[in-house]
């Protein structure tokens, strides 16, 4: 897109906003935001998990300092009113959008739309499946998420030198969402080994993605399928493990441990991961029941995104590092990756309370 024709498609969405604005006057719906480089479209999951929040406030903010309005909408986990968020965005006439998918394979036809008006997509942390009209990917790397969660769970358990064996449960993301095959794989380039040693045991047997995903990432699934573990296979034995590829899955998982009477000083509870550094999955941390998290740092990946976008839109190179990971199945998208941290009970007022992340008031 040229500069000329965002000017000309400028003045031709003024005329466009003004219709609808007057088609829509007294039925409540927002105006569209203004800007004075254009509008930027924002459409991300859900609110239920504090991170997607504060990705959302971090990119506004920065785009609104750089004179963009911004239409940020949130679809609550629903793949029908995500596609109507976006459609709307597109019919608004916002100038780029920025996605985090609900459903990754479901938004091939309004990315069909948003080409035909020439307005550029950035798919934000989670990959557009199956269109080719994704131009850029802003993402952590995905794969070291998960090798940092199953290196965690070896070292806690000492695997190097214990022989076992230790029993382990598999969790696995929302099976729409092309992370969580990144963060599996790269948890079980470390894991599987072990496994494959009988030094760790799946005394459930379920290991492959299609047993062990989790619809939604929903924590409550989680917790129903961890109950059903238990009472399945652990009647006289112990859990020691617990991967978890989400925080609001590891507290699931510990409410249904809870339930079966772990977390005593006799029955501690096992090892179990997490990741996005939510609150009260880091207060769980320092109440020390959820053991680790991966912390990704919503404001590094809003700041890469803002800079990504305005390059495409002003036609600047557009910074990657990353051009062979994230094939959506169309094309290879080039991808900035940054990089996942992980934290636990001795590094998280370094990690999360001195780099300003939280206020240690709000971690009590
Ligand atoms: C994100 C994770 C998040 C998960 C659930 C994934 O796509 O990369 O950070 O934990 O969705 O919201």
């Amino acid at each position: 897109m040229s500069r000329n024709t965002r000017t000309v498609k400028g003045s031709v969405l003024l005329v466009t906003t003004a219709l609808v604005l007057t088609a829509c006057g007294g039925v409540g719906d927002a105006a569209q935001p203004e800007g004075e480089n254009g509008v930027i479209g924002i459409s991300m999951p859900t609110q239920s998990s504090e991170r997607w929040v504060r990705d959302g406030s971090n990119m506004s903010s920065e785009f609104e300092e750089l004179g963009y309005g911004v239409d940020l909408q949130y679809a609550e986990d629903v793949v029908q009113d995500q596609l109507s968020q976006v459609e709307n965005m597109i019919t608004r006439g916002s100038d780029a959008l920025v996605i985090a998918s609900v459903d990754g394979e479901a938004l091939g036809d309004v990315l069909d739309m948003a080409a035909d008006s020439d307005i550029p997509v950035i798919a934000y942390d989670r990959l557009i499946m199956g269109s080719e009209h994704v131009d850029y990917y802003a993402t952590f790397d995905n794969f070291e998420v998960g090798v940092l969660q199953g290196e965690y769970i070896v070292d806690a358990l000492d695997l190097e030198n214990e022989d076992g064996p230790f029993n382990i449960e598999l969790f696995g993301g929302a099976p729409d969402d092309n992370n969580a095959y990144f963060f599996n794989d790269g948890a079980m380039s470390v894991l599987q080994p072990y496994i494959d040693d009988g030094v760790l045991e799946v005394r459930s047997g379920q290991t492959s993605m299609e047993q062990i995903a989790t619809q939604r990432w929903d924590g409550s699934i989680a917790q129903s399928r961890m109950d059903n573990l238990l009472s399945a296979n652990y009647s006289g034995e112990e859990v020691d493990a617990v991967l978890s590829p989400f925080d609001g899955i590891s507290l699931g998982v510990i409410e249904s441990l809870r339930s079966a009477g772990y977390g005593s000083e006799s029955r501690p509870l096992p090892v179990i991961t997490g990741q996005d550094a939510d609150l009260s999955s880091v207060r769980s941390i320092i109440a020390e029941e959820q053991t680790q998290t991966i912390f990704k740092d919503t404001r590094e990946l809003a700041a890469q995104t803002v800079e990504m976008t305005e390059a495409v839109l002003e036609e600047t190179e557009v910074p990657v590092n990353d051009t062979e990971s994230y094939d959506n199945d169309v094309k290879v998208v080039p991808s900035f990756l940054l990089d996942p941290v992980s934290v636990d009970l001795d590094n998280y007022y370094e990690v999360l309370v001195e780099s300003g992340y939280y206020e240690e008031s709000e971690l009590e």
